[in-house]
């Protein structure tokens, strides 16, 4: 798809999401997990895209689907084994993702021993945008990060928050794989995660950046 950065519409095709699971300390409270002693990281597909304003499909599969807001990290350039301090030279800039899950999906996938792809990686369930805002123009290390349904406050947090800094994520994530140009790496939600249903829409909102908005619609 195309997004705005700085002005001009850019192509985002990354070649992977890189998704961290629970980077903030509440969040993993609420999911009953330990604090992690090191960045965990899992894949969605880059089919899991789609750009501001879309009407999202839930899955037919999954009875309770939830909203996780992320701040996004745009990479700049193919890297590998990058320091925490050389991070930031390798991004393009920031952006916000809707890490939808089908919860249910995971729950069963953790009971089971089984890996999250069922939970994760279904079509539309990375809504991303609505453009890029360059390193230089943004603080991401302490920037509001909040997401509301029908308008209502469900998310609500501080990147501060995060376990994790974004730099530590960049540096740990290109030690596990390369990282290509506009690949994305997003950085875990706050606490507040819940369900949606057909009809609701969902604004994500990160200082700095904008709002990014979609609709639920049925089952494909
Ligand atoms: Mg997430």
């Amino acid at each position: 798809m195309n997004i705005d950065f700085s002005g001009t519409q850019i192509s985002l095709q990354p070649t992977k999401i890189v998704c961290t699971c629970r980077n903030y300390m509440e969040h993993a409270r609420e999911m009953n997990e330990p604090k992690p002693d090191e960045p965990i990281f899992f894949i969605k597909p880059p089919t899991t895209i789609v750009p501001d304003g879309s009407i999202i499909e839930l899955p037919s599969f999954s009875n309770r689907v939830e909203h996780e807001i992320e701040l996004a990290v745009v990479m700049k350039d193919k890297c590998k084994n990058i320091s925490a301090e050389d991070a930031i030279q390798h991004v393009l800039g920031f952006t916000i993702l809707l890490d939808m899950t089908a919860r249910d999906m995971q729950n069963e996938a953790k009971k089971r021993g089984l890996p999250w792809t069922k939970a994760k990686c279904f079509d539309n369930s990375a809504p991303l945008g609505p453009k890029i805002v360059p390193p230089d123009k943004i603080k991401w290390n302490d920037l509001e990060i909040r997401l509301s349904v029908n308008g209502k406050v469900k998310q609500h947090g501080r990147t501060a928050d995060m376990i994790f800094s974004v730099e530590e994520l960049i540096s740990s994530a290109s030690k596990l794989f390369t990282l290509y140009p506009m690949d994305v790496i997003a950085t875990g939600t706050p606490s507040g995660v819940g369900p949606v249903f057909p009809g609701d829409v969902i604004e994500g909102y990160i200082e700095g950046i904008g709002a990014l908005t979609v609709k639920c619609g049925k089952s494909p």
